[in-house]
């Protein structure tokens, strides 16, 4: 028996702390109660900008904010290569973009190309000091331990034998769906699970996987796992409620607790850390939800998914759902100053956002705000800024000398980071709450909920800490990675 608790980490896509107290609240959720009961649920926990699964998760995984994992959506546009990058935010992006190009993205690139070097994830800080870890279908894995990658059959067929099983690198204990499997019994376990919901990147073949490991002789000091399903069914249904998937996943993280003697001893032996990587916000019924960003801008010429280099675009839009970058291709004098002409007269966009200099400005309907770092004013983070401007854009007040955030969560901070990203666009721009701003990445037709943006239906998220004697004040992110190295020293 170690003399530290192991410490099981569960990351749900989509997780809204409204849907939590929904769902509670009609006792449908007995074993995230027990966990809440035994520890702490803060619903206030602040993501990171855009608020985008890849983005996220790049800071679940790593501690590092976008400014340092280079992270900088779920689709961006590569400077480099002249080229998007898409991690498969529809199926149209397959087609889009190249099923090769964007499998290779989100199978290999984003963890071996594309997350900074000068980042450690939480397996390769944690392994050479002795710890054991393990991760379930994470989307950041990066470790000490190669792998091969299986790519299915059907998929080698599809791209006549160009896609091929791939070597990767991951944490000591690793099992990423259908494409990878530790030997031994766990395979038959997951068998009726491999071949649907997503090549075994689902709830279901999750949980399975991370009872395999839990029931092993040696149990991993840190368990991650990764639950995807809460996402689809917020999008296509209702963000605020997400009945019955909270309701599914509580018997599934039930039956991660029944994998010990009692649920009492699970929390004596390990601690419990569940969190979202971003929440959901409700979207406007069908079309009424979509902002045409392209024809908005359809004055400049606009690079497209899978066009080959071409060098003679003026901008490239990548939508992050809620949020858009906008990249500026040409060297055209004054084609900043008027994209942001343009898109602030749009009704539907909440912030246009651009830096010059090293301040940050905010230009909205309610006026407009400029920042940044200083010592005039101080958030309840510590971060100290210069404001100027209508700070309504943002919607900051002062209160006790403090900056008090309402709307837009430690909007500052989060901004400053998503600008210093160097794989971030010239231009952000949000949408606001109801809306969907359409780029490259989004296609035209969409369900019920979507997040990317600031906005705090998008940002805020439940955090819930179990059988441990410390929490995080006021947390964030970025708070999260540096709190299980405390558990773990
Ligand atoms: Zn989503």
């Amino acid at each position: 028996m170690p003399q530290y608790k192991r410490v099981i980490y569960i990351i749900i896509d989509s997780f809204h702390p409204r849907a939590l107290e929904h769902c509670m609240a009609r006792g449908e959720l007995s074993a995230f109660s027990f966990l809440i009961q035994k520890g702490s649920l803060d619903p206030d926990c602040v993501s990171i900008f855009p608020t985008m699964t890849p983005t996220c998760t790049s800071t679940l995984a790593t501690g590092a904010p976008p400014s340092t994992h280079g992270i900088p959506g779920m689709v961006w546009y590569h400077r480099g290569e002249r080229r998007f990058v898409d991690y498969g935010s529809s199926w149209l992006s397959f087609i889009k973009n190249g099923f090769i190009q964007t499998a290779q993205d989100f199978l290999y690139n984003l963890n071996h190309r594309q997350l900074g070097w000068q980042v450690q994830t939480i397996y390769e800080s944690l392994e050479p000091r002795g710890y054991y870890t393990a991760a379930v279908n994470p989307l950041i894995y990066r470790g000490n331990t190669e792998y091969i990658a299986h790519i299915p059959f059907i998929f080698k067929l599809l791209t006549l034998f160009q896609l091929e099983d791939t070597k990767v690198y991951g944490p000591k204990g690793f099992c990423l769906g259908r494409a990878y499997q530790p030997p031994g019994d766990l395979r038959q376990r997951v068998e009726e699970v491999r071949y649907w919901g997503k090549l075994g990147i689902n709830d279901k073949f999750a949980v399975r996987a991370a009872k395999w490991f839990l029931q092993q002789e040696k149990k991993p000091d840190l368990l991650s796992i990764y639950l995807p399903d809460t996402d689809s069914k917020a999008h296509a249904d209702n963000p605020d409620c997400c009945q019955p998937c909270l309701t599914r996943l509580d018997k599934e993280l039930a039956s991660i607790l029944d994998c010990f003697p009692s649920w009492d001893e699970a929390l004596a032996e390990n601690i419990f850390i569940v969190v979202g990587d971003h929440a959901q916000s409700a979207l406007m019924p069908g079309k009424q939800s979509l902002v045409n960003v392209p024809a908005l801008l359809r004055a400049y010429s606009q690079a497209r998914a899978g066009e080959d280099f071409v060098l003679d675009r003026d901008i490239a839009i990548c939508s992050n759902e809620r949020m858009a970058y906008i990249y500026i291709l040409t060297s055209s004098p004054g084609i900043k100053k008027d994209l942001v002409k343009c898109l602030a007269e749009e009704p539907k966009i909440d912030q246009v956002i651009h830096k010059e200099n090293s301040r940050h400005h905010v230009v909205t309907d309610r006026g407009e705000l400029s920042f940044c770092q200083g010592t005039s004013y101080f958030d309840c983070y510590g971060n100290g800024w210069e404001v100027t401007g209508a700070w309504e854009a943002l919607d900051l007040k002062i209160k006790d000398g403090q900056i008090q955030y309402g709307d837009y969560p430690n909007a500052l901070e989060r901004i400053a980071q998503c600008f210093e990203n160097p794989h971030g666009g010239d231009l952000v721009i949000t949408a606001k709450p109801g809306y969907l701003l359409l780029g490259e990445g989004v296609p035209k037709w969409y369900g019920r909920g979507s997040h990317g943006s600031l906005h705090k239906e998008d940002s805020l998220v439940p955090l819930i800490i179990s059988g441990a004697s410390q929490k995080i004040e006021k947390p964030r992110l970025v708070d999260i990675v540096p709190f299980i190295k405390t558990l773990l020293p």
